[in-house]
Order: structure tokens, then sequence, then C-alpha cells
């Protein structure tokens, strides 16, 4: 094997992995002073390119450096990586955990039986380092149910091959033969492993990046999905998900349409930012009453939608009631005076309708028009056939009690669809 794997190279070549791995970490924590998880694993490649070149240059330092710094280093390395890790989990950096493997490695050559022997000195530093790579494995593994990253698999059986190719190391010194035979020839299991381990502490870091990268995405997507405000779905996202869930169910649909009522004078009379402390308060009485397969979002200014996929129309009623009623009950209060809430809501059928969201829409917003014109705080269902006309026919010939249709109210709703 030596004949076309040749040890020096690929000690060379690992160094070199090590470095640019040192590099681009390194560049990318000078973009981001405050990262722990970036300045720990610019000094993790650092400190493994050390270990590697002094090890590397064995013939010419003294015994001291490549048998006993080098894999002191070496352990330092992956102890901090793994804590790394811990860090990209959510967790505290625990610097006695990534040092206690150098510390064990102290004790171990400064014992005389190891320090004799290589055969030794290799399964420790191999048994040492497969731990930690292990240990790093099983951190990623262990995030999988709380953060599903799509990497996440990947990643923890890179660090656990790693960890694998570690203790095979450990099993070739102690039965095969030891890694340096004489100057200039290796055993062929230490030069296959070494090569593996160059593949590998590249592969190890890359996925790390990865996954961070993974998280970054998803991070942007839930801010461009959500209202800032409610942290409720936003329109687009509520468009797009609605359309997909639309297309999948083959039984009925029910879209709950909200529009708070007299929103403008809460602004009006207590002033904006408790305008918001009332959304914020309506939006988390609906999500808290939300199920796993419904759908809600915040489609506009003080209006919300909820798509309630497999439901009949009179079921879809019934809740939306319950919701109407929780919402007479909420207790909001600014400066310490109780300022009462009211919601009308507009429901509609994907039976009545075509199955798509745009005519939904419209059919429940006709009802909530409807619920508006009857005197607000109520809930309507969509008729089929009605239309806007019929409506506003019926709004002119049945005026509603002047506190119930102010300036504010069935105009606005009036201006908002022209
Ligand atoms: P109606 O009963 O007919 O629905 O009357 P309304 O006053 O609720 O409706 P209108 O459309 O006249 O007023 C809606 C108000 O909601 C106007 C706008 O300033 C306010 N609004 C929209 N977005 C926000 C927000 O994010 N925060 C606050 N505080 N107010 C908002
Ligand atoms: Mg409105
Ligand atoms: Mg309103």
């Amino acid at each position: 094997m030596n004949h076309f794997l040749h040890l020096p190279t690929i000690m060379v070549i690992h160094g070199c992995s090590t470095l640019i791995s040192a590099l681009l970490v390194g560049n990318l924590w000078r973009q981001r002073w405050s990262s722990v998880l970036l300045g720990i694993l610019t000094f993790a490649a650092a400190i493994g390119f050390l270990g590697t070149v002094i090890h590397a240059m064995r013939p010419i330092v003294p015994f001291w450096m490549s048998a006993g710094f080098a894999p002191g280093a070496g352990a330092l390395a992956l102890g901090l990586f793994w804590q790394a890790i811990a860090v990209f989990e959510g967790k505290r950096p625990n610097y006695v955990r990534a040092a206690a493997g150098t510390v064990i490695w102290v004790v171990l050559y400064l014992t005389p039986i190891f320090h004799a022997s290589m055969t030794f000195r290799t399964a420790a530093a191999a048994l040492i380092l497969g731990t930690y790579s292990v240990l790093g494995g099983r951190e990623i593994w262990l995030g999988m149910q709380r953060e599903p990253l799509p990497s996440r698999k990947l990643a923890a059986w890179v660090h656990c091959t790693r960890g694998g190719v570690w203790y095979s190391m450990l099993v070739g010194s102690l039965l095969l033969e030891p890694p340096y035979k004489a100057p200039g020839q290796y055993a062929d299991w230490f030069v296959l492993a070494s090569l593996l381990q160059t593949l590998l502490v590249m592969l190890s870091i890359i996925t790390l990046l990865i996954l961070a990268l993974e998280r970054d995405e998803g991070t942007s997507r839930r801010v461009a999905e959500r209202d800032p405000l409610t942290n409720l779905r936003n329109r687009r996202s509520f468009v797009e998900h609605a359309e997909t869930l639309l297309k999948l169910e083959s039984n009925s649909s029910e879209l709950l349409l909200f529009d708070i009522d007299h929103f403008k004078q809460i602004n009006d009379t207590h002033g904006h930012a408790a305008g918001d402390k009332v959304l914020m308060e309506f939006a988390a009485m609906l999500e808290g009453r939300m199920q796993a397969d419904w759908l809600l979002a915040r489609i506009g200014g003080e209006e919300f939608a909820c798509l309630i996929p497999n439901v009949g129309t009179s079921d879809a009623a019934d809740i939306a009631e319950a919701m109407r009623r929780a919402v007479e009950c909420l207790h909001t209060t600014i400066d310490g005076r109780f300022v009462p809430v009211a919601v009308s809501i507009g429901v509609a059928a994907t039976d009545e309708v075509a199955s798509s969201l745009d005519p939904l829409l419209a059919a429940a917003d006709l009802a909530l028009y409807q619920a508006k014109a009857d005197g607000r705080n109520a809930v309507r269902i969509h008729r089929p056939g009605q239309s806007l006309r019929d409506l506003l026919t019926q709004d002119q010939a049945t005026p509603v009690a002047a506190n119930e249709a102010g300036p504010s109210g069935r105009s606005s709703r009036a201006k908002r669809r022209s």
C-alpha cells in the first residue's frame, strides 16, 4: 500500500486542509467577533493544524514534540470542536471538558509504560480523539428532535465515522503493528486511517458550517413568513400554504375571516400602542385555540384568517361563534382601563365556491361584510348566490344602529373593496 499511498504526502494534505479550515473559519469569525462558535472553531482548527504539522515533522523535531505535544494538541483541537458543536446546540462551552483529553494525555505520556511504548501511546491517543469525535457526533444527533435540520444526519454520521476511524487506529496499534515500523516505513493500516482522517477532518468542518447555513436559512424564512407584531403567519405565507392545503384536501374546507370591530376607534381613543396590544392579545387568543392542521394568519391590519381543512359548515360556524365569544371575554386593559374588543367573522366553505383561495376569500369577505352590516360582533356564513350588490342594497335599505356602524365601520369596508 505504501507504493501508492505516501504518508508524508497525506500528512501535508492533512496539514493544508486544517490550515484552510482555520483560515476559512477565522475569516468568518473576523466578520462576526461576537460568535463564540466561530471563535472556538477557529482555535480548534489552528491548534489542529499545529498538532498535524509537528506530528508530520517527526523525523526532525525532538521526540517530546512529535510524540507528546502533537497528540496533546490534537486532543485539545477535538475537545474544542466538540464544545463548538455544544455551542451550536445552544449550550454554554465547557472548556474543562475540552481540555480534559489533553490533561489525560499528558498524564499518560509522563507514565513510563506509555512513554516507552508507541503501541500504547497510539492506542491512548486514538481512544481520546475517537471519544471526542463520537461525543461531537452524539451532540449533533441529540439536537435532531429539537431542530431537524436537513443535514443533521450526515453531520452526525461524519463525526461518528471519524470516531470510528480513530478507534480502528486503536485496534490497529494493539492487534496489528505499530504505526511507524522504521524510519520511512509505516504500517498499511496507519496510512489508510490517516488518509480517511484527512478526508473526514474537512468533511466534519464543512458539515458543521452547512448546519449553520441551514439554521440561518430557516431563521430568515421564518422571519419572512411571520408578522412581526403578532408572530402569526403573514398574508403571503398564508396564501402560499392555503393554496397547497386546498389542492391536497379533497373534503370540504372552511375559511374564517376575522375583522376586529371599530378598531380605528381603539387606536384613536387609546393610542396606537394600545391598538398594538389589542392585536397581540387577540392573535394570542386565536393561536391558543388552533389545532395542528389549521392555518392561521394576520392577513391585514386588524384582519385575520383561519383555514380549517376537512370540516363541515355547521362545525366551522360553531368554532367561529366560540371564537367570537372568547374575544368578547378578552380582558384587555390599557393604563388600568378596560378596553372592550369585539370581532365580526365571515365563514365560507370550499363546497360552495371553487376549491381555490381567491373565490374562498371573496366569499368569506362577503359573509364578513354581512356580519358588519348586521351590527358587528357576529358570525355570518356565506350563502351561495350572495353578491356584494345584494348586500349593498340591503345595507341601504336596513340602516344599522349608529353606535354599531360608525364612520370608520361600514364605509371603511366599502372603501376597502373600491
Ligand atoms: P370596522 O368595524 O368596520 O372593521 O371598523 P374598523 O375601525 O375596525 O376598520 P378601519 O378599516 O376603519 O380601521 C382599521 C384600523 O386599523 C386603521 C388602521 O390605522 C389600524 N391598523 C392597521 N394596522 C395596525 C397596526 O398594526 N397597529 C395598530 N395599532 N393599528 C393598525
Ligand atoms: Mg378591516
Ligand atoms: Mg375592523
